[in-house]
């Protein structure tokens, strides 16, 4: 096995997650070096941890659960195997990004469902660990699979067939989510659906006081049950809490007295204008909200603060939000930046009165550990929202970085305590998120699935509790 290559894991990591030893790192670029290192591993006794393009900040980076595993970088397969501008899907490899599947869709009749992440990370890296796009959870764009298996064998999963094609999701089951948030196999190509390009795109933006968080989460509620006509995932962000007392860490230009309604009404001219006038309504309860306007995505000039998300909601990734956030003029320096940057990711009820309960324990948290962060409501679906805890830390300051885990773990005790289960997890935490939310039968089968597809704990031991 090879050393460190443009990965150079060692102690790179944005979060500070306790340093593991790294037994090598592989750069394969076909399917069939894929096999063959699987092979080879198994002859070694290798532990392999693939990585798409490792960039999962906040979550652990690119470094494995567990010690003494190969890395093996995908970055370097980047083929979109085959795009189908009829029915709107692409097949593609681990190292595509969303750069260069977005520039291949220009001027198309689709786009892709763009994060707010970096415009070099990998649409198949993030699909496999749940990420959300702007339009919706990536859930729904992870279409079917391509895996090596631990024995060396291919399969295909969702209705991809074997020659990089997909036909739509075919009879049978479909054993594509058992790969995500999981450790099945080596993904070696998605399917994905892209999301049809509107006509037109009205970005929702609007700063409202602080005390009325828990308001606007229940008028959002109200807005989506009732039935939003437009396409777009909406969100309740950029609400932060300070503690009482101590230094604190935050992105500059952050005004911790007002959070954020944002999000993209996509759609037809009639859908996006009826949109906007229920949106209206719906927030009529919410003091402040005559702050909220409806703008053209496509009409946001370069020098606009909403610029970024503009061009996001158009289906093009951009750095911007990354660099503002971490303080940063390259991707490439966040690993080993001045600012450090956790993630906790729970589900939250989409409810007023829980809102303001759920705000008010992690404010305890907030000040015991001194320690700042942003949360943000992802309202993925009319049930709950994928909730987005950044916390941000001073990466040199003594004590602080020990200061943000406790307050993650802390944190995650008091939103678990609050009915609120992790719904994506990090290095750190993932077995225990999984124990803790999984029947013993549950994790009796998925221990089962395991040995039985890789009986000597191959590839990616420890990830997602496997
Ligand atoms: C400011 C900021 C904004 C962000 N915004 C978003 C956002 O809007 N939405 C969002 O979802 N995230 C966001 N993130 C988090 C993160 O950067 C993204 O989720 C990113 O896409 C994950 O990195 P990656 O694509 O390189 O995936 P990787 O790091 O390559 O993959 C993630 C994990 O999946 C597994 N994996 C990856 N590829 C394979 C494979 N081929 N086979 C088997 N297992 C594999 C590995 O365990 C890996 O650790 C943000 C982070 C920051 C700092």
């Amino acid at each position: 096995m090879q050393g460190p290559s443009r990965l150079e894991l060692r102690s790179r990591d944005v979060g500070g997650h306790r340093t593991r030893a790294v037994a090598g790192v592989e750069t394969p670029r076909s399917l069939d070096e894929v096999r063959a290192l699987v092979r080879q591993a198994t002859a070694d006794g290798h532990r392999l941890y693939p990585v798409s393009t490792g960039r999962n900040w906040g979550m652990g980076s690119a470094v494995p659960v567990t010690d003494d595993n190969v890395v093996v970088d995908l970055g370097g397969m980047n083929r979109v195997r085959s795009l189908d501008l009829d029915a709107g899907y692409a097949v593609i490899e681990p190292g595509v990004t969303q750069r260069q599947l977005a520039a291949l869709l220009r001027d198309t009749p689709w786009m892709l469902n763009v994060t707010a992440s970096c415009a070099d990370t990998s649409v198949v890296g993030n699909g496999l660990d749940r990420g959300d796009g702007c339009v919706r959870s990536r859930v729904h764009d992870v279409a079917g699979l391509e895996a090596v298996l631990a024995d060396g064998s291919v399969v295909t999963t969702g209705g991809l067939d074997p020659a990089g094609r997909y036909h739509g999701r075919v009879a049978g089951p479909d054993l594509t989510s058992a790969f995500v948030q999981h450790n099945l196999g080596i993904v070696t190509a998605m399917a994905v659906s892209l999301v049809p390009r509107p006509q037109t795109i009205g970005l929702v933006h609007g700063r409202i006081p602080r005390d009325q968080a828990g308001t606007a989460i229940g008028a959002m509620t109200g807005f989506l049950r009732r039935g939003n006509p437009a396409a777009g995932l909406m969100r309740v962000r950029e609400l932060t809490m300070i503690p009482a007392a101590g230094e604190w860490t935050l992105p500059a230009g952050v005004d911790p007295g007002l959070f954020t309604i944002l999000g993209p009404l996509m759609g037809s001219d009639a859908t996006v204008e009826l949109a906007e006038e229920l949106l209206r309504k719906a927030l009529i309860e919410v003091e402040g909200a005559e702050a909220v306007r409806v703008v053209d995505a496509a009409e946001v000039a370069p020098g606009d603060p909403l610029y970024a998300r503009a061009l996001m909601a158009q289906g093009i990734p951009t750095c911007r939000g990354v660099h503002n956030a971490l303080g940063v003029t390259s991707c490439d320096q966040i690993d080993d930046g001045p600012m450090g940057f956790l993630a906790l990711l729970p589900l939250l009820p989409m409810h007023a009165r829980r809102t303001e309960h759920i705000l008010a324990a992690m404010q305890t948290a907030v000040d015991r550990h001194a320690t700042a962060l942003m949360i943000e409501w992802n309202l993925v679906s009319t049930h709950l929202a994928n909730g987005v805890i950044q916390i941000f830390f001073d990466r040199a300051a003594p004590d602080a970085p020990h200061r943000a885990h406790q307050l993650r773990n802390d944190g995650s005790c008091l939103l678990r305590g609050n009915g609120c289960a992790i719904y994506r997890s990090d290095i750190d935490h993932a077995a225990a998120d999984v124990w803790s939310e999984t029947s013993t039968a549950g994790l009796g089968m998925l221990h089962r699935l395991k040995t039985a597809l890789d009986p000597d704990g191959l590839i990616s031991p420890g990830r997602y509790g496997a």
